[in-house]
C-alpha cells in the first residue's frame, strides 16, 4: 500500500490544506476540491453536477500539451531572455543539431545499449508511457549504460535521445522511471538543452568572439544563468509529475535521488517518506536568503540533480496553487 503519511507533514491543524476550484471539462460546472485529498485519489473526484470524472485517468494523454502550461515562472522568464540574445538562438540550434546531437548519438551507439523492439522493450514501454501521457511526438531513442550513479540525461532536437544509468534502473520502480522519463521529456519540450548549451558556451568564453554576445557574460549574468539551470529542473519535475500522476511516486523518486537505494541503507531500515518531506518543510522555515544564494551558487554547478529538498518544496507549491489540478482537469495551453 502506498505510504501517504507524508501529506500530514504539509497539511495539518497548523496549516490546513487549501481548496481549489476545478471547472468540469464536460459541463463547465465549478467544483471545489480539497488539495490534500485530490493529490492522493484524483480518480475518486466526480463533478457534482454531471457526475463524470473531474480529472483525466492516469493513462489518458494530455492532448497537444504545451510546455508553457507548466513552465515554472523563473524558468520561463529566463528562457525568454536567452532566446532574445541576438543571433544566439539560431546559431545554437545549428551547432546543437550538427555537433551535440550527432556526436551524442554516435557516442551512445558505440558505448551504450540502444533499446528497441528486440532490446529491452520493457524500458521502451516505460518511456513510451510517459511520452504518450504528455502527448510528446518526439522520435525517442532510448539508451542505457553501466554507470554507478543514479542519473538520466537527454539531448537532441529532431532525434530525441534519452539515456538511463544502470544505477537508476536498479534503484527505481517502473512508475518512478515514468516520473524520471517525464522529467527528461519536460527538458526537451521546453528546449532547455539548447538554452543550456548556449549557457555553457557563454561560460566557457566560446561565444566571446561575437561582441553582441560577449557583453552578456558578466558575473551577475553567469549567476543568473546558474540559477536558471536550477529553475529549469522545477519545470522538468512538473512534467515528471504530469507523466506519473502520483505525488507519492514523485516524492519517493526524489528521496531515492538523494539517498540512493543501496543495501547498506535498505537492509537496515525502511526510509520514511514522511520524515523526508518534514525535512524539506523545515528547510522552508530557515533563512530564505541563504536558500536563494544556494540556488544560484557556483559551488554546486557540477551536481546533476542538486537541491532535492528545495525541488520537493517547489513541487508542493505547484500543487497548492492549483495549476497541476487544472491541467489534469483538461485546462491547459
Ligand atoms: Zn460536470
Ligand atoms: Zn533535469
Amino acid at each position: 500500500m502506498a505510504d501517504t503519511a507524508w501529506t500530514g507533514m504539509i497539511w495539518n491543524d497548523e496549516h490546513p490544506s487549501p481548496k481549489h476550484e476545478v471547472i468540469c471539462r464536460h459541463c463547465r460546472a465549478k467544483n471545489r476540491v480539497l488539495v490534500s485529498r485530490a493529490i492522493i485519489e484524483p480518480e475518486k473526484f466526480i463533478c457534482a453536477q454531471c457526475k463524470q470524472a473531474l480529472f483525466l485517468a492516469s493513462d489518458e494523454p494530455l492532448l497537444a500539451l504545451s510546455s508553457r502550461s507548466f513552465e515554472h515562472p523563473l524558468d520561463a522568464s529566463t528562457l525568454r531572455t536567452l532566446r532574445a540574445i541576438p543571433g544566439a538562438s539560431i546559431l545554437i540550434k545549428m551547432l546543437f543539431k550538427h555537433f551535440n546531437e550527432r556526436a551524442l548519438f554516435y557516442n551512445l551507439s558505440a558505448n551504450a545499449i540502444h533499446c528497441g523492439p528486440n532490446q529491452f522493450p520493457e524500458l521502451m514501454q516505460i518511456a513510451n508511457t510517459a511520452a504518450s501521457r504528455l502527448d510528446c511526438k518526439f522520435n525517442l531513442n532510448i539508451f542505457f549504460t553501466s554507470i554507478p550513479f543514479s542519473n538520466a540525461f537527454t539531448s537532441g532536437g529532431d532525434k530525441a535521445i534519452l539515456c538511463f544509468s544502470t544505477a537508476l534502473l536498479n534503484h527505481l520502480t517502473d512508475d518512478e522511471l515514468i516520473f524520471v522519463t517525464g522529467h527528461e521529456l519536460g527538458h526537451l519540450m521546453s528546449e532547455h538543452l539548447i538554452s543550456r548549451l548556449l549557457f555553457e558556451l557563454l561560460l566557457s568564453g566560446g561565444l566571446t568572439a561575437i561582441p553582441e554576445i560577449a557583453r552578456y557574460i558578466s558575473l551577475p549574468i553567469q549567476l543568473a544563468l546558474l540559477k536558471w539551470i536550477r529553475c529549469s529542473e522545477l519545470t522538468a519535475d512538473r512534467a515528471g509529475l504530469l507523466a506519473c500522476r502520483n505525488m507519492t511516486t514523485a516524492l519517493n523518486c526524489m528521496m531515492k535521488m538523494a539517498a540512493g537505494n543501496d543495501p547498506g541503507v535498505y537492509s537496515r531500515t525502511n526510509l520514511s517518506l514522511a520524515a523526508f518531506v518534514e525535512q524539506a518543510c523545515q528547510l522552508k522555515q530557515q533563512d530564505s536568503q541563504l536558500l536563494d544564494s544556494f540556488v544560484s551558487s557556483i559551488f554546486i554547478r557540477q551536481q546533476s540533480h542538486p537541491l532535492i529538498a528545495w525541488r520537493v518544496l517547489e513541487l508542493i507549491d505547484w500543487i497548492e496553487n492549483g495549476n497541476y489540478f487544472d491541467i489534469l482537469a483538461g485546462k491547459y495551453i
